[in-house]
């Protein structure tokens, strides 16, 4: 899998990514994270699990998704060809299930019986559930009391699939809270369960391991780019919340002289809580047992994020984004507003017949701006995931200009 350069020597053997990454937890904490390295390295580079992974990909996954030429949105805004890397069409819609069957893989070879993992707006719940499931293993999703009010259908979907979702009330009852309470449920039985993260984030090997899992999104794509156009993309665009659909297409091109554009949520402001964009205003600090870029209050807490989509608010952002931009310049950290963000759902909705996910749409809106600014290049957006989850949220909020009035009947004859 790290067959380039850049992959085989980052990160260090310690974890980091220049001085970002590595791991600081508790030291029971730290014995675990250790063996899961250990695991990763040998039982993860081993014939039969990278056989296994890759069957699991073709035949529940439905891998490879197509690279898919915009043609109609590329003729609107008239300026770079747009092409989408479709991973709306992975199984259970998004691209996190490529990390998580992973993850679920390597805690069967280690006789792990449960899955552990906190959510915040139940999408990662729902592909880890989906995962168990897939495995036969036991998962316990730790979710705070206002998201789960939030998100009922996830929170329904990861009980059809049979995991016990453990409802977390202290606190906000948000994300930063169930994350608390599910790595504290791992503690007490290490042995048995494994925490399963949802991104590029959290203690040393997991930014690397969740990012290697997603590295087949990248593989893929600029393969298929190639076959399709005989060259390597221009550009390649990418929404980051944690940042693993990002990392994932990426890691593809870092050795190449394709441009990469990490796409954050600008929310509706500028100022502390109006967004989520840690690349573009945090500070170097420290959350949840890794050194990245964070958003944080004057006291050093973590500051309160906003994004329209949920999956992009993170008040941090992955170690590798932080030292592929911060440290090296790699990647550019461009910007999305969620008015922005809602333009671009409906345009690709309606000019391609794909609805998007919220977070994707990111991605979509700045890939428009950037294409106006570059004629005659080429754009590939990594369309991490499909819109189902958000139609009514978007309706409701955001009605498209030509909808009926809220009184009409709907769908009346
Ligand atoms: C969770 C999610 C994201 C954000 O996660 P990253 O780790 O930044 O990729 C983006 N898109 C979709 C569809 C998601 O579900």
């Amino acid at each position: 899998m790290q067959s380039k350069p850049y992959l085989r020597e980052h990160p260090d053997p310690a974890g980091y990514f220049g001085t970002y990454g590595g791991a600081s937890v508790p030291p029971e904490l730290a014995r675990e994270m250790e063996k899961i390295h250990e695991a990763y390295q040998t039982i993860g580079n081993s014939h039969d699990f990278i056989m296994k992974l890759r069957d699991i990909r073709e035949h529940f996954q439905g891998r490879p998704t197509p690279v898919y030429y915009a043609k109609r949105l590329t003729e609107q805004i008239g300026g770079a060809r747009l092409y989408l890397k479709r991973e709306d069409l992975n199984h259970t819609g998004a691209h996190k299930l490529n990390h998580c069957m992973g993850e679920a893989l390597l805690a069967s070879y280690l006789g792990k019986r449960k899955l552990i993992a906190e959510t915040g707006a139940g999408q990662h719940g729902v592909a880890l559930a989906t995962a168990a499931a897939y495995f036969g293993l036991d998962c316990e999703i730790h979710m705070g009391e206002v998201d789960i009010a939030k998100e009922h259908p996830n929170v329904v979907r990861m009980k059809i699939l049979g995991a016990t979702v453990v409802p977390v009330g202290v606190g906000q009852r948000t994300l930063k809270e169930a994350v608390d309470s599910a790595f504290a449920a791992y503690l007490t039985d290490p042995v048995n369960s494994i925490y399963c993260i949802g991104s590029v984030v959290g203690p040393h090997p997991f930014p690397m391991m969740v990012r290697d899992f997603q590295a087949v999104v990248g593989i893929e794509a600029r393969e298929q780019f190639q076959q399709m156009t005989g060259w390597l993309p221009d550009h390649v665009v990418a929404c980051v919340g944690g940042g693993s659909n990002a990392m994932g297409i990426f890691s593809a091109f870092i050795d190449d002289p394709t441009e990469l554009w990490g796409v954050e949520p600008l929310g509706v402001g500028t100022k502390l809580g109006e967004h989520a964009a840690s690349l573009t205003y945090g500070h170097d600090g420290d959350l949840h047992g890794f050194r990245s870029i964070v958003l944080e209050n004057p006291d050093g807490t973590p500051a309160a994020v906003h994004s329209v989509a949920s999956g992009l608010d993170y008040p941090s952002v992955g170690p590798e984004h932080a030292y592929l931009n911060k440290t090296l310049g790699r990647t550019h950290a461009a910007g999305a507003s969620d008015a922005e963000a809602i333009d671009a759902f409906y345009r690709l909705s309606r000019l391609e017949g794909i609805i998007p996910a919220l977070e994707s749409a990111h991605a979509v809106a700045y890939a428009i701006k950037l294409a106006k600014a570059k004629p005659y290049q080429s754009i590939l957006v990594n369309l991490s995931g499909r819109g189902d989850k958000d139609i009514d949220f978007v309706y409701e909020t955001y009605p498209p200009p030509d909808a009926a009035p809220p009184s009409d009947p709907v769908g009346g004859h």
